[in-house]
């Protein structure tokens, strides 16, 4: 039994002895009961007032002075308050050490509530952003107008982020990546880029300078290549080292030139003057092309209606079409069958290229399309490719705002599905 619970039977059992003691005595041993009685609920009335008087009062100071079960119920009360405080005072260490962190760090951080107003930011917002204590509660899009972020945050869709530039900062871009969480709530995470982004700039223009610099010793070097290889007496031995020159010459004039779309590719916002083209007839043409690389090793099947245009710029289609094409004679052996296939959707054409070749790892599929990958190095450098191809056509078709799409399995052919929107 709880000792404060004992205490007061010792003391209800102690009462009633001394009643009984004192009634019988006095010959009204009902009356003296009673009496006793009500004197000890009077008293137990009084302890329950402090106590109540003590926890309204906010179970400041130390409890009301009592033993037996109200001892024990104070006592208790109060080891609960010291616990509570403790807890709280834990809390509040981990809140502002939270809050420490999220000050210090250099990413500006913003709590948007569900209905997308401004709950919280921490210091790097407020200078990235150019928020002030009285924005707290307006809606993020009456802070921050462009459009393009008034449709990130309305679209919710946070996959992927979003650049801008800084309206507070003239010069500085920024990066906007938000995340859901609690009950509709987003946290809004905010970088600044400006670096990072001058840097990959300068990488672009490093490329594409380089590559353009190339392009005279090369076109110099071919030149007079073919002039000595056209020489009436040339010396033994040396036509095979003048056609191993000229071979190599013309690899890196086509890696300088791919080099070259890609960087435009990277660097230009919209598509080159588009116009409607025949497709059936460009793949006849890229078709004819690629007969010439295979030399009859492969079979070749179009599945294209004659009537068809697509309204996109002619280079950019043949680019495309004819890297995948020509990447199936290349990659695939004899006898392999290739068959080019359009079709129709609602807001796309499709142009699916089918091979029943040797196939990719479907591990490999999100590689390809990096610059200068190769499912098989060694194989695929003397392929004559700049391992570029895929590259150049991803950046095309996002370009456009569509898509590539790789099927494919080992020894079980490729499927290259080139989605063009048929609407931009
Ligand atoms: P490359 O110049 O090497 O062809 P790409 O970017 O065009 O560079 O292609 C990347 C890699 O994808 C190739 O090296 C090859 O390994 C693989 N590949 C491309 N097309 C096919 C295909 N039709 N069948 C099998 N592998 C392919």
């Amino acid at each position: 039994m709880r000792p404060g619970l004992s205490s007061e039977l010792r003391r209800i059992i102690g009462i009633t002895v001394f009643c009984l003691f004192f009634g019988v005595s006095a010959q009204a041993t009902i009356e003296v009961l009673l009496l006793g009685c009500v004197v000890y609920l009077l008293w137990s009335l009084r302890m329950v007032l402090r106590l109540f008087a003590w926890v309204d009062g906010g179970m400041r100071g130390s409890p009301p002075d009592s033993d037996g079960v109200w001892g024990e119920i104070s006592d208790t009360l109060n080891r609960q308050r010291r616990r509570h405080r403790r807890a709280k005072e834990k809390m509040r260490q981990t809140i502002t050490r939270t809050m420490r962190m999220t000050e210090a760090l250099d990413e500006g951080m913003l709590v948007l509530n569900s209905d997308r107003s401004l709950d919280w930011w921490n210091y790097a917002a407020e200078s990235l952003v150019g928020l002030r204590s009285l924005d707290r509660g307006t809606a993020i899009i009456n802070l921050i107008r462009d459009p393009a972020f008034v449709t990130f945050i309305n679209e919710a869709n946070f996959s992927e982020p979003l650049r801008l530039a800084s309206a507070n900062q003239s010069g500085r871009l920024l990066e906007f990546s938000g995340s859901h969480f609690g009950r509709g709530e987003v946290v809004l995470i905010v970088t600044d880029i400006t670096r990072v982004h001058g840097l990959e700039r300068m990488r672009k223009e490093f490329v594409a300078n380089v590559s353009h610099e190339l392009r005279t010793p090369l076109t110099v070097i071919r030149g007079y290549i073919e002039t000595l290889k056209a020489l009436p007496e040339v010396p033994s031995g040396m036509d095979k080292a003048f056609n191993n020159i000229a071979v190599q010459a013309e690899k890196m004039q086509t890696l300088a030139d791919d080099l070259i779309v890609l960087s435009k590719l990277e660097s230009e916002g919209t598509p080159e003057a588009c116009e409607p083209i025949n497709v059936s007839a460009l793949l006849y043409e890229i078709v004819a092309d690629a007969r010439e690389l295979s030399s009859g090793k492969h079979r070749f099947d179009i599945q294209c209606d004659e009537q068809l245009g697509f309204q996109v710029s002619a280079k950019d289609l043949r680019s495309t079409l004819g890297n995948v094409i020509l990447n199936a004679v290349r990659h695939n052996p004899r006898g392999a069958k290739i068959e080019i296939n359009v079709t129709e959707e609602d807001n796309h054409w499709n142009v699916a290229i089918r091979d029943d070749g040797i196939g990719i790892d479907p591990i490999e599929i999100p590689r390809i399309t990096e610059r200068f990958y190769r499912v098989d190095a060694s194989r695929n450098s003397t392929s004559g490719g700049t391992g570029l191809g895929l590259a150049i056509v991803k950046h095309t078709l996002n370009r456009y705002g569509g898509s590539l799409v790789i099927n494919s399995r080992s020894d079980e052919g490729a499927e290259f599905l080139c989605r063009w929107p048929k609407a931009r």
